[in-house]
């Protein structure tokens, strides 16, 4: 039986959304309400949230002897505001924000990028990156070899403020959290985007979910889709995987570069990564739908890489693990990926669901 028939303008037009919503890890909530706004559609899927903050879908199966979970994580890279600077440190103006990274955000590659602050009070005030040594003109060649880190670099804000109570006027506290523009852009079937990482394996699960219930077709076996809020800081589905769960597969981004498989035209199935190696049965299976079904994918090891299926594992979850998802290069930096490969990752996530 061939697999339904997917809707890659949908694919890419859930992804485009997602994308453009702010949510950094702790900040997820806009994401998540999206993706169970959208998921409501279907009367087939029972949606509930976890107390963490994590949505689950489920969608009871033809079967109920062995059933699944499917995870991808809605939450990105990010700060937060870590102080509002003061004229008494050095070489700063008064007023701008310094941050504190969260997850594994790597400065040099958001330097300049537009952001946004979140504050409590739910407002947003726009600036931007920069290194506190940005004028070439007042600082030479200083402007150039000044360390990207934490330290070094400070939101500059499109508002007119000279001191630290003209920024607290504005409602801006430490500990607000920082968005960072995602800049997407759609060219030639390429996606180029920051946070592709994970937000194209959610909007494929999405997919896949919308192109079997056009099809009016259920899961073989009752099937969990659990979309993560936690995954960047280390321990997402380390709950929320209902314990009557056999098998888990996590969706997320294959790492593309020197030395790797991966592409941005295949998805791929990663057999090891640093929490080791993945369950081997399970990824046999997976390997075994990819060929019968034809979807175009790599088989690949990433050397500096964590999961939620590592997270549920060392939160003691009994289940075999497999970890899919579509080529990105540039990862944790400003991505980008190619609509073959968020196809290949569908359809390898129906094929599963079909097995
Ligand atoms: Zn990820």
């Amino acid at each position: 039986m061939p697999l339904p028939k997917l809707d890659t303008e949908y694919l890419t037009k859930f992804l485009v959304d997602l994308l453009n919503i702010p949510s950094p890890t702790g900040f997820t909530e806009e994401a998540i309400a999206f993706v169970e706004k959208e998921l409501s559609a279907y009367s087939q899927l029972k949606l509930s949230r976890t107390r963490k903050g994590a949505l689950v879908a489920k969608w009871e199966g033809s079967s109920n002897d062995a059933p699944r979970a499917l995870t991808a994580h809605v939450d990105t890279l990010g700060a937060m505001v870590k102080e509002i600077k003061t004229a008494k440190n050095t070489n700063i103006s008064e007023g701008r924000l310094s941050i504190t990274r969260i997850g594994g955000l790597m400065l040099p590659a958001v330097e300049t990028e537009g952001c946004w602050v979140h504050t409590s009070k739910g407002q947003k005030i726009r600036g931007s990156l920069l290194v506190n040594t940005a004028s070439a003109h007042v600082h030479g060649v200083k402007s150039l070899e000044t360390k990207r880190d934490e330290d070094n670099m400070e939101i500059r804000l499109d508002v007119k403020v000279s001191n630290v109570d003209d920024v607290k006027e504005l409602g801006i506290q430490v500990g607000d959290f920082v968005s960072f523009d995602p800049r997407v852009e759609l060219t030639n079937g390429f996606v180029r985007s920051r946070f592709l990482d994970d937000k194209a394996c959610v909007a494929a699960i999405v997919a896949a979910i919308k192109s079997l219930a056009d099809s009016g077709v259920a899961p073989t076996q009752t099937a969990y889709f659990h979309i993560s809020n936690y995954e960047e800081v280390g321990h997402g589905a380390s709950a929320g995987i209902p314990a009557e769960v056999i098998e888990l597969v996590t969706v997320d981004m294959a790492a593309v570069g020197r030395g790797q498989e991966s592409d941005e035209f295949h998805a791929t199935l990663c057999v090891k990564d640093s929490g080791g190696p993945y369950h081997h049965g399970l990824s046999n299976r997976l390997r075994k739908l990819a060929d019968e079904y034809e979807i175009p994918y790599k088989v690949d090891i990433y050397p500096y890489y964590g999961s939620d299926g590592e997270a549920f594992w060392r939160a003691g979850g009994d289940v075999a693990v497999a970890l899919i998802g579509p080529g990105v290069d540039a990862s944790h930096n400003y991505e980008r990926t190619h609509t073959e490969a968020l196809v290949a990752t569908t359809n390898w996530i129906l094929a599963y669901l079909l097995d």
